[in-house]
């Protein structure tokens, strides 16, 4: 309402060009106070302009402390190009190929100071679906304004002075809990179409609404995440599955229509009943952690989200004949292998995903030494953690995961009388050489 009269009265339909100058709030319109801010941001700030430069606290950090909540991390952008800012910082580097930043590092924490950027323009190059490829052209405060998604975002702060600069009414729509893309919402999700999974990330994460012009288009344009490149998608669902509202998030994804044959994941945690309750059991503990400040294990949490794929494979290999070890091996990488086409799971977290699901099976052994063996892995304590899930999700006997409970948690001597007796079977088993189709199975065989 007071939007529509403030842009009646100064004239139409605003465009990023009717936004060259912005309001300048004080701190009695919006009570941020410079010491909420960290005393890194605050001196990387005071550092730059020192040196002439302009430099603000920006986007996410000035939303947040606007709304009463805590910001993740402070972003600062600045008038001087990464070279300038550079030069005025011992402990900083250049980073970024997309678009250059700057990392400044003031004690424990890493600060990332990134320049005004400019407009886009014809010369802009971009993917034949209209994403942009490149954005590395400076300009204006103003211009860096307009570029940025929502109007939200789209704030800065001045330490110094302790004003919000505000070019496209961000406080007014803060206050109304509403979410609003700055420009023309098609034509935004089409020059990079991850700001639909951030527009639903960030409403759901703030209890904003996103805007209805904002939201409409998301439905029918979903498909052009498919043309996102999957760093960058993980990059993103990481960021939605730690937000604290990962439940939420992914709900309304479902309602936007942004899950559907996008992602695989998303169909996984989605649509299949089998897995949902342990799928949804695992997002909740993984949400009551982020919001006490805990930290959260990435490689656990898709370890958990993708179980189910796996549990399913593996059992149809099994049944075609496979043996047990190699099958869920071979279970393993394919379900991963999907989920790579469209989100590139880091090396690294793949490695971790792998190590929590092959030592499940390890569990069952609870006789003889391979027990203690399994204490011993460095990744125990995750294993056992989704042994546990998988108990209270009902896919496992609970008497299990009670059983290794009291089993680390007792000394040695009643540690040896848990132990069941050795079967037969098992220690032919043992003594079966290696055969050649289990060369891919490695150290954590529970053959
Ligand atoms: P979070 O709380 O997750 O950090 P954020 O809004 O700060 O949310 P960042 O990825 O840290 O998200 O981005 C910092 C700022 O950069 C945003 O507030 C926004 O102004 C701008 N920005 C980030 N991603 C985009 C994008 N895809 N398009 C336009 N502007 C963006
Ligand atoms: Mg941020």
């Amino acid at each position: 309402m007071i939007r529509k009269l403030i842009s009646r009265v100064f004239g139409g339909k605003k465009t990023a060009a009717t936004h060259n100058e912005p309001a300048v709030i004080p701190v009695s319109g919006h009570g941020i106070t410079r010491d909420r801010l960290s005393s890194g941001s605050r001196r990387t700030c005071e550092t730059l302009q020192q040196h002439g430069h302009k430099a603000f606290v920006v986007g996410g950090a000035v939303r947040d402390l606007l709304i009463g909540a805590d910001p993740k991390d402070f972003d600062i952008a600045t008038d001087a190009t990464p070279e300038q800012v550079r030069a005025c910082f011992r402990r900083s580097r250049i980073i970024g190929r997309r678009f250059q930043i700057v990392h400044v590092m003031m004690g424990a924490e890493t600060l990332e100071v990134t320049t005004f950027r400019g407009t886009l323009d014809e010369k802009t190059k971009t993917d034949e679906h209209g994403r942009v490829l490149h954005d590395n052209v400076f300009g204006s405060q103003a211009e860096d304004a307009a570029r940025r998604d929502f109007t939200a975002n789209a704030l800065y702060y001045d330490p110094a002075t302790e004003a919000v600069l505000d070019y496209h009414h961000g406080v007014a729509d803060l206050k109304q809990k509403t979410l609003r893309m700055i420009g023309e919402p098609r034509a935004r999700y089409r020059e990079d179409p991850v700001r639909m999974l951030r527009a639903v990330r960030l409403a759901a994460k703030l209890g904003l609404q996103i805007d209805p012009e904002a939201r409409k288009p998301i439905r029918e344009m979903a498909t052009l995440l498919e043309n996102v490149p999957p760093a960058r998608l993980f990059d993103e669902m990481l960021k939605l599955l730690t937000s604290g509202h990962s439940v939420k998030c992914l709900t309304q994804l479902r309602d936007e229509g942004l899950h559907h044959g996008l992602l695989p994941l998303l169909d996984v945690i989605l649509e299949q009943p089998m897995g949902e309750k342990f799928v949804m059991a695992a997002l909740a503990s993984t949400d009551e952690r982020v919001r006490r400040g805990k930290g959260t294990s990435p490689s656990f949490l898709f370890a958990t989200l993708l179980w189910h794929e796996v549990l399913a494979l593996w059992d149809k290999l099994k049944g075609e004949g496979m043996l047990k070890t190699p099958a869920l091996y071979q279970a393993m990488d394919h379900i991963l292998d999907v989920q790579a086409e469209k989100l590139a799971i880091t090396r690294r977290i793949t490695g971790d995903i792998k190590e929590i699901w092959s030592l499940q099976p390890r569990f069952e052994q609870r006789a003889g030494k391979r027990p203690y063996a399994l204490l011993e892995q460095p990744r125990f304590r995750a294993a056992y953690d989704f042994l546990v899930l998988r108990a209270e999700a009902g896919e496992i006997n609970k008497e299990l995961a009670e059983w290794w409970t009291r089993f680390q948690n007792i000394d040695g001597e009643q540690r040896s009388e848990m132990l069941l007796p050795e079967q037969a079977g098992e220690k032919k088993k043992r003594r079966r050489k290696k055969k050649p189709a289990a060369s891919s199975v490695d150290r954590s065989s529970g053959e």
